[in-house]
């Protein structure tokens, strides 16, 4: 274990980057656990390359924290394969919800608040409440890939994240789609079935629909909106909300 204020933690990125670099997931995996413990948790939303993370830790250390932010708006299949996650790897799975329920949410900022502003729903429904949990972490695992945006082209395999001040973990940043599915059929991972019906991105049921042949895997997320990131892995810099304005009383409107 290491000292953890931030600047030993940063410090601890900036010596390992380098070499971390040619790591392959599983010793990513490995010098996560080893250097943080408890202190570390891989966080997950269930798509496909987030369950081979899930495996491939599960093949490393039988406990591991796992934690995922619970919109309140996922599909039924997700939670589905929740439930599958803790049959066959017996992992508590730490859920985080907004503070704000559905309910209270139309209430402070109208009716479907993803239709008109889905920065500040995502805002409300995931990146705050990963903010408050990673308050409890010093380092936090990801199953990211580069290939996936453009935001996504320059993370680095263990990295500082600006956004939460924490160490971030990427161990499957070099891999393809190819090399996650090919995984998922050498080990027979389990997945969420939308992905057989044309969903290669899984995240709320109002902001996701099904692709087409030949369209970007992504492009069912937020398809009426230039959005392509729900905000929890972009850097401060390009946050598109860096600052929440004031609810909308929907009385008052
Ligand atoms: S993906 Fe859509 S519904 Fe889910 S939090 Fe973001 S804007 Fe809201």
């Amino acid at each position: 274990m290491i000292a953890t204020t931030k600047q030993s933690l940063m410090k601890e990125v900036e010596q390992v980057q380098p070499a971390a670099e040619s790591w392959t997931p599983q010793q990513a995996l490995s010098w996560a656990f080893d250097t943080f413990g408890k202190d570390v948790a891989i966080a997950s939303a269930f798509g496909v390359e987030g369950m081979v993370l899930i495996d491939l830790a599960s093949k490393l250390t039988p406990k591991f924290r796992l934690f995922s932010i619970d919109t309140d708006f996922l599909f039924p299949e997700t939670y589905a394969l929740m439930e599958k996650v803790d049959q066959r790897y017996g992992i508590q799975i730490e859920k985080v919800y907004s503070k704000l329920s559905p309910a209270e949410q139309e209430k402070e900022y109208g009716p479907a608040l993803w239709s008109h502003n889905p920065d500040q729903c995502c805002y409300l429904r995931k990146v705050e409440p990963q903010k408050r949990k990673i308050a409890e972490l010093n380092a936090w695992v990801a199953a990211i890939r580069r290939d996936q945006t453009s935001n996504r082209a320059s993370a680095k395999r263990v990295e500082w994240d600006t956004k939460f001040d924490i160490v971030k973990i990427n161990p499957m940043v070099d891999w393809t789609s190819n090399q996650v599915w090919q995984y998922v059929r050498d080990h027979d991972v389990p997945y969420n079935v939308l992905h057989d019906r044309n969903y290669p991105s899984i995240g709320c049921t109002h902001c996701t629909r099904a692709v087409q042949p030949g369209e970007d895997p992504r492009s069912g997320r937020w398809a009426n909106f230039g959005k392509t990131e729900c905000g929890l892995h972009l850097k401060d810099a390009q946050e598109p909300l860096v600052q929440l304005p004031p609810p909308i009383k929907y009385g008052d409107i």
